[in-house]
């Protein structure tokens, strides 16, 4: 019987494992990546808590070592897509009635069971499958997965608190239903832990999920779903299926019962799926929730009060962790001309030790970027560095190689021109870019800065006068939804640091926060009389 009101009480962020060497998680963790490197796994659709196959099987490459073959996933096709809708649509009346603690408990035990039963193996995989090294595959498919996980029950536990007002005589109260109908998640490759948390957000408010992750995540989301089945998903809450992006779009936003979608990935891909539902808008039940964080050109800027040596951690890190495949990456950097010289002379040196190769080594601070069209888009705008009349350089990097795998050394251009492609365009891969500025100019330097790029996702400010960052903080307010003083723009933490962007950089939704979880939600109050008044007339109308 429930009689009784639980509450989730808030949790705190999931420790990260260091992984030095001679620690037992290292161990652990070589041991998971040798045993799946020798075993192929078949991954199967699955749609209605039934294991998929289709006859259109695809490889799965690390791409570090495409050589290898790590195992197969099974393309769907319309049918597939449509069966997902189906069984995500039978299964929501029970599960949207569930109650709370129930619906919680399945979240909760999934992240229990990642944080130690299965924690080596999801990191092994997101290491192989994306080519994470073994901390960078730690904070996002271990932690922050985590983190989702926990933080939304306890967020959402806070919502269904909200409750109105109550004078004497009546009862008000408010029901945060799902929304009626089905929620489509299309998830990126770079981080697991979004791959994860856009289809369970949506479910932990009681909605069914069709979920397409991106081709070269489905390696790592395939072992989060099975993670999702034994902490006990019902069948047909979260269907899992992998359809090529048209596809699964143009059968869902055709769909009466389209309820909303939860996305992640590149501006275009989200333009044009917000074009689509406008177009179908007439066809819906209820207007659907479109929920996008998508590209960025995080920027930073160096004060001329900077500090030397923190600029230079903070665009090592920021620009070439995970190979700059972070949609925070820094990627274009302002200095100022009386710190420009050391910043890029220690940046240059920094970056000449850091190792690149295949995950498995455990040395290697770079591994390779996820596939043939990324290594020849991103190799593409180096190239044209050459052919730039000198509005450009390299200043350290710029040598890329496909014999064993996706390789793109950590690159540096240095460009006179503050519009310069590369200044201003979302490249995805290892690739910063410094444009120098007259120390004195630095005001007008923040204006060319805000108006260079049509993103708003992150950006780091650094400096020591407090007065400038006071300025820079005020100046720069439309700039980044992540705006970070003296520190790099990457590495938004659960319940820290609320994440997304603004302008063309997304609906600012802050994943991992409280605000992203009302997208999911439609709420409906109730009032109730107690004693209903039995004469329509009010004293105000009636005869002195
Ligand atoms: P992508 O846009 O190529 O793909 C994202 C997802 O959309 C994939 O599942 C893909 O298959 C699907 N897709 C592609 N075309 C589609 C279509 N026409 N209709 C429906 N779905 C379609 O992005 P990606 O390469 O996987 O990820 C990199 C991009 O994601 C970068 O632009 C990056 O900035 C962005 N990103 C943003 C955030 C953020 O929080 N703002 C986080 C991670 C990544």
């Amino acid at each position: 019987m429930n009689n009784a009101y639980f509450d989730f009480a808030e949790p705190k962020n999931e420790t990260v494992l260091g992984y030095a060497p001679g620690s037992p998680e290292r161990k652990s963790l070589q041991a998971t990546l040798k045993e799946m490197k020798s075993h192929l796994r078949d991954i199967p659709m699955y749609i209605d808590g039934q294991e998929v196959r289709s006859e259109n099987k695809k490889e799965i490459r690390p791409p570090h070592d495409t050589s290898h073959l790590l195992g197969h996933f099974y393309a769907s096709d319309e049918q597939h897509v449509h069966d997902a809708i189906d069984a995500a649509l039978a299964a929501r009346d029970e599960w949207a009635s569930m109650a709370w603690e129930h619906r919680a408990a399945i979240f909760m035990k999934a992240a229990e069971l990642l944080a130690t039963k299965y924690r080596f193996r999801m990191n092994a995989a997101t290491m192989l499958g994306q080519s994470k090294n073994a901390y960078q595959a730690e904070i996002d498919s271990a932690c922050e997965l985590i983190d989702f996980l926990r933080f939304n029950v306890y967020f959402l536990s806070q919502i269904y608190k909200q409750q109105p007002l109550s004078p004497i005589g009546m009862n008000n109260r408010m029901e945060y239903r799902p929304l009626e109908g089905f929620v489509l998640a299309v998830t990126p490759f770079n981080f697991t832990a979004i791959g994860g948390n856009l289809p369970t957000s949506a479910a932990m408010c009681g909605n069914v999920v069709v979920w397409k992750p991106a081709n070269t995540q489905i390696y790592s989301a395939s072992v989060f779903m099975e993670i999702l089945i034994e902490a006990g998903l019902p069948a047909g809450v979260i269907n899992l299926i992998y359809p090529s992006g048209p596809v699964v779009g143009e059968i869902c936003y055709a769909h009466p019962a389209f309820a909303g979608v939860h996305f992640t990935g590149s501006t275009g891909v989200f333009q044009s799926m917000w074009k689509s539902i406008g177009e179908n808008i007439a066809r819906y039940k209820s207007y659907p929730r479109i929920v996008g964080e998508t590209g960025g050109k995080d920027f930073v800027f160096v004060h001329p009060s900077a500090n030397v040596d923190a600029v230079v951690a903070g665009l090592a890190r920021g620009a070439f962790e995970y190979q700059g495949q972070k949609c925070s990456a820094a990627s274009r950097a302002y200095l100022p001309a009386n710190l420009a010289a050391e910043i890029k002379k220690k940046l240059v040196a920094e970056i000449a030790t850091m190792k690149m190769g295949p995950v498995d080594d455990f040395t290697n601070f770079i591994n390779a970027v996820i596939d043939e069209k990324a290594f020849n888009s991103i190799t593409k705008y180096i190239d044209n560095v050459k052919n730039s009349n000198g509005a450009a350089t390299i200043l350290c990097g710029g040598g890329y190689d496909k014999s064993k795998g996706w390789f793109v050394e950590p690159t540096v251009i240095d460009t006179t021109d503050p519009t310069y492609v590369t200044m201003c365009e979302e490249i995805f891969g290892p690739v910063l870019t410094i444009y120098t500025y007259e120390a004195d100019m630095w005001i007008q330097a923040l204006d060319v800065l805000d108006n260079t790029s049509p993103y708003a996702l992150t950006g780091a400010i650094f400096a020591q006068d407090r007065y400038a960052i006071e300025y820079m903080t005020k100046a720069l307010v439309n700039s980044a939804g992540n705006f970070y003083i003296n520190d790099k723009p990457t590495g938004a933490v659960v319940g820290q640091q609320p994440f997304g962007g603004a302008r063309a950089s997304g609906t600012n939704d802050k994943a991992g926060s409280i605000l992203n979880l009302y997208r999911w939600l439609s709420a409906r109050t109730i009032k109730e009389t107690h004693v209903p008044p039995v004469d329509y007339r009010y004293s105000f109308h009636q005869a002195d």
